[in-house]
């Protein structure tokens, strides 16, 4: 699976976590609000009906007055009534449809059309002239035979009832003759959403209140944000740690893998010098920057790489990396800069490689850099048909190949000889022998001399005292490799050697490359 995937399934990870805490929350936020909603309507309901009795007991005890006629004393009683009756505005008595005495005025009432009500229920919304004509009010009747005793109830005190009650939440009072009164200040009425309802004691009327979707996200938002933090909290938590565990590798041939799409692979440059102590080219050594091991060395992951056939890309990746770093400074290198690159036996069975050196030589102006491809001695080329094709496709192109580690495999000058190796690279092991104690001197000079009899270049690694650079100079080796001149270094501070060389050498002669 690549980084992206990864990257994919940790996120869907995370995004499930998160709508499943979220989706908890909303329904707890959905159950909450409809116990809130149902115990805003069970006070509503609850004040309601104690209003109504007192407008019942205000009615009950204007009853007796109905029989007499409304003289000063009969509207004064009915005053009394009212003024002694919390929440009750006026007590009227009705006969024939019209109010002929009111606890609003001292003497008897006309019949006219101000003085007209139609009282149809016990409970009834309506406007009326002699009371308010810009409000419904709203009135309790209590019929005994053909007269009524009416009382108002305040309703301004019903409204700010139930906006106090209900704040946010919108209440709707319906009475039992379908007429109804809703007060919200803050969300539009709906005919949506959750429907709560309350009956009356008497099924008078209903206390009902519509929780639309709007106020149940508005709720989550305002009451549950802590639980919604926590839980994006855990969400990120959870896909973070999803992340590291589905990228960790469950194998070293996986981590091998995942380090080649990071791009943990990267070139150091060893310089290679002439006889005269200046660079004339590089070799190309493979770095792993492993994010928790820190830099691991080839010997350690190239077997893996050849084994998997890893290290066809990763031989792509240094390479175009290489490229980009000496085509920004291209002008610091002498013509004819040698750069080496290893490749391994299993890369002579395909033209990827080929493909790389294509991609390469055509980045650098004509006779810039030449190509050199370096192949160990020390494996046999198992398939030595495909590895001639290579090799010629390579030599027609201009790359250049080096037997790597002259002295240590088996090598035959048959086997030299068949595959038209350009130069020989005399191997660490013996230049390390140089000047020891106990050096076998006939070994190191029969290497040395075979590798000159050739009569082609030769280049001698693991050069690390003066006492091996006399000696090999002294046996006519005309480039070298070792620690005595460099170690293998980052791009950037190789490319930093260059210019530091270019600049002594405008003021300089120039000396010769190294096919030269
Ligand atoms: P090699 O091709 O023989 O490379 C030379 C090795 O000798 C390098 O080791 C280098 O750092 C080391 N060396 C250079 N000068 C001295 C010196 O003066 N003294 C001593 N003691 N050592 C010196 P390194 O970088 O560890 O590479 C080891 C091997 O890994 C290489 O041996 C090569 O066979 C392989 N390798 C490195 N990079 C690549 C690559 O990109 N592709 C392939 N296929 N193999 C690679
Ligand atoms: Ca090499
Ligand atoms: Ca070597």
């Amino acid at each position: 699976m690549t980084r992206y995937q990864h990257f994919l399934l940790a996120f869907l990870l995370g995004i499930s976590i998160l709508a499943l805490g979220l989706g908890g929350i909303y329904l707890h936020a959905r159950s909450n609000l409809e116990d809130l909603v149902s115990e805003k309507a069970n006070i509503a309901n609850a004040l309601l009906q104690n209003t109504i009795d007192e407008a019942h007991t205000a009615v009950n005890r204007a009853i007796p007055l109905l029989d007499a006629t409304c003289t000063p004393a009969t509207a004064t009683e009915l005053k009394h009534i009212a003024v002694l009756s919390p929440n009750i505005r006026t007590v009227n008595l009705v006969k024939d449809q019209y109010i002929y005495c009111s606890s609003l005025i001292d003497h008897a009432l006309t019949k006219n059309a101000n003085t007209h009500i139609i009282v149809a229920t016990r409970l009834f919304l309506t406007t009326h002239n002699y009371f308010n004509p810009n409000e419904r009010i709203l009135f309790l009747g209590e019929k005994v035979g053909e007269k009524y005793v009416i009382a108002s109830i305040d309703v301004q005190y019903i409204k700010k009832t139930l906006k106090t009650i209900g704040q946010k939440v919108p209440l709707t009072i319906t009475l039992n003759n379908q007429q109804s009164m809703t007060y919200t200040t803050y969300y539009p009425e709906t005919k949506d959403g959750t429907l709560i309802a309350l009956n009356s004691r008497d099924h008078e009327f209903v206390i009902s209140s519509r929780i639309s979707q709007k106020m149940y996200l508005d709720y989550m938002l305002s009451h549950l944000y802590i639980a919604m933090f926590l839980c994006s909290v855990l969400a990120v938590i959870i896909g973070v740690n999803g992340y590291r565990q589905f990228k960790r590798p469950r194998s070293l041939q996986e981590e091998l893998r995942r380090g080649v799409e990071e791009k943990e692979f990267l070139p150091y440059l060893q310089p290679i010098v002439n006889a005269q102590g200046r660079i004339c080219g590089a070799e190309i050594l493979m770095r792993w920057r492993h994010p928790s091991q820190g830099f691991i060395m080839p010997d350690l992951f190239i077997p893996l790489a050849e084994d998997t056939g890893l290290i066809n890309l990763m031989t792509t990746q240094v390479l175009s990396s290489v490229k980009s770093y000496l085509l920004q400074n291209h002008q610091y290198l002498p013509d004819g800069f040698h750069l080496a690159i290893n490749i391994s036996p299993g890369q002579c069975n395909n033209l990827l490689f080929y493909q790389d050196c294509v991609s390469f030589i055509s980045a650098f102006p004509e006779g810039k850099v030449k190509l050199v491809a370096e192949l160990t001695e020390r494996e046999f080329i198992q398939d030595s048909g495909n590895a001639a094709l290579l090799f010629e496709k390579l030599h027609h192109l201009g790359v250049q190949i080096a037997l790597d580690d002259f002295g240590t495999g088996h090598s035959s000058l048959a086997y030299i000889n068949q595959f038209n190796f350009d130069i020989i690279k005399i191997d660490k092991s013996f230049t390390h022998l140089i000047g020891s104690v106990d050096m076998p001197s006939h070994i190191v000079d029969n290497v040395v001399d075979l590798a000159n009899r050739l009569n082609i270049d030769v280049v001698a690694e693991g050069v690390e005292n003066t006492t091996q650079e006399a000696y090999l100079k002294q046996h006519k080796i005309q480039f070298f490799q070792g620690y005595l001149y460099d170690k293998p270094l980052p791009p950037a501070i190789f490319i930093e050697k260059m210019k530091q060389q270019s600049d002594l050498q405008t003021r300089l002669p120039a000396d010769k490359p190294i096919e030269e």
